[in-house]
């Protein structure tokens, strides 16, 4: 089936207003949720073909993430779908004033490759539960866990309502000349820019859920045993291939010789070793190439090792960082943990907040004027104060960026509602009907309608 075929065929769908029933959507949900039961084992194989991804993390990050969604808008799909009540203004008295969530029409979905099956079939689910008929277009960098996406989906769905899409740029370029009722896009902000100027052609609304250079500030008032194993978690988990990964750490300079202690011994620990079932590859030769450039030996306090052939990089600290080294530039994405020294809390954090928003921002204190300096004067998508990653797989936080890592947010409800257009609708009754606001006017009128409104 060609492009052209699968979006007028989805248009004409989404007109017969089957999508709108609550139990169909329920049904193609379960459907769904059974097919990766199902396929759980193709799925593993995939991905780790892809890059070695364990078993424990596909399922822990991704299948289990994916099934929670579901599980999530089975249990809460009535309220939400519900027209929601809310009150009526004086001027429109007598009359009832409501909200009617309705699906957007046929949407398209383009994924990232390093949570392949998360950041392609969770904004699907959202799109599925408000009731539109979808495209998804996967990453192809991610080709194995793309063809297992298509081979599941295709298989089982009709086209007509759900369908992956495979293929890479020319692909997806062709998708984008179509006018699409909403396009979700999970990428680099310099695609997320081709997605957006593509979308305006169309006046089509967007979601952008794109990367930057999440910043990680460890002070002295934390719990620094704490602080080292999180962050070693959260950064080399994936082998730092995670849009909220720390990027970088701002470590207090009195204590960082015994933080950066830690953070080896942790790292040791999980065996965050190349080779090791507990570590994942680099995605391809070209992020690979890109990384090691990024590695200044002179500046490695440890790791710093990789192999070509496997595509494997050692979880790798570097310290006596500046602002100014390439390595501050851009978004990393990889296993390589720059550290940033500071004396000054307060000067740190201005620094911070004068860079680009970035998509994520942790502080690890427990001290109440550190929390709060950094709540309200750093802006960035979501973070955590003590912890790091771990505010995504909160349903009831909305998920996003702001400025350069996004626009828009999902999960749970924020997801049905990034989905679905809120209509509004006004409903009056059609007996008393004051003179007050119908010409012809006069002063006494006027004097009345100050008085109400
Ligand atoms: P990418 O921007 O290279 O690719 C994303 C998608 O865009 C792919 O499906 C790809 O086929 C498509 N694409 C690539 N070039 C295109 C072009 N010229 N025209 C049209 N479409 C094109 O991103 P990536 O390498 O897959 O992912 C890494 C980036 O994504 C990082 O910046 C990361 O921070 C970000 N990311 C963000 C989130 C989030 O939830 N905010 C999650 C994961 C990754």
């Amino acid at each position: 089936m060609n492009i052209q075929e699968i979006v007028s065929d989805q248009k004409a769908f989404f007109k017969t207003h089957k999508t709108k029933s609550i139990k169909f959507r329920k049904m193609y949900l379960e459907k769904l949720k059974e097919l990766i039961h199902q396929n759980e084992e193709l799925l593993y194989k995939a991905i780790e073909k892809d890059f070695g991804k364990s078993r424990f993390d596909t399922f822990t990050t991704e299948i289990s993430f994916v099934l929670k969604d579901i599980d999530y808008y089975l249990h809460h799909l009535k309220t939400l779908s519900k027209p929601k009540k809310v009150s009526t203004n004086f001027a429109n008295q007598i009359g009832k004033s409501r909200i009617y969530p309705e699906p957007l029409g046929c949407v398209l979905v383009i994924g990232a490759w390093n949570y392949p099956y998360q950041l392609s079939l969770s904004p699907l689910i959202a799109a599925l539960a408000a009731g539109n008929c979808c495209i998804l277009k996967p990453s192809e960098i991610a080709g194995n866990t793309m063809s297992a996406m298509a081979k599941i989906i295709n298989e089982n769905f009709p086209p007509e309502y759900i369908r992956v899409y495979e293929g890479g740029i020319d692909e997806t370029t062709e998708l984008l000349r179509f006018k699409f009722d909403k396009i979700f896009f999970t990428g680099s902000t310099k695609i997320g820019k081709i997605i957006y100027k593509a979308a305006a052609e169309h006046l089509t609304p967007v979601t952008l859920e794109l990367g930057g250079k999440s910043p990680t500030v460890v002070t002295k008032e934390a719990n620094l045993e704490v602080a080292a194993k999180r962050i070693v978690w959260g950064k080399f988990l994936n082998a730092g291939q995670t849009c909220v990964a720390p990027d970088y750490l701002a470590v207090e300079q009195s204590v960082q010789e015994q933080f950066l202690e830690m953070l080896r011994k942790y790292i040791k620990e999980f065996k965050y070793t190349p080779g090791s079932d507990q570590y994942t590859r680099i995605i391809n030769q070209k992020n690979f190439q890109r990384l090691v450039q990024l590695i200044d030996k002179e500046k490695i306090y440890f790791g710093g090792a990789y192999n070509e052939e496997q595509l494997y990089i050692e979880p790798t600290i570097l310290t006596n960082i500046a602002w100014q080294d390439t390595i501050m530039q851009d978004e990393i994405f990889g296993p390589l943990l720059p550290v940033i020294t500071f004396t000054s809390f307060n000067q740190i954090i201005n620094t911070i907040a004068d860079l680009e928003k970035p998509l994520a921002a942790y502080l690890f204190s427990n001290n109440s004027d550190e929390k709060e300096i950094f709540k309200q004067k750093i802006s960035f998508g979501g973070g955590c104060i003590n912890d790091v990653v771990m505010h995504l797989s909160n349903d009831n936080l909305p998920f996003g960026g702001v400025g350069n890592s996004g626009i828009g947010h999902y999960h749970g409800q924020y997801g049905f509602e990034t989905f679905s257009h809120q209509k509004s609708i006004l409903e009056r009754v059609t007996w008393g009907e004051p003179n007050i606001k119908y010409p012809p006017y006069s002063e006494k009128k006027l004097s009345w309608i100050k008085k109400f409104l």
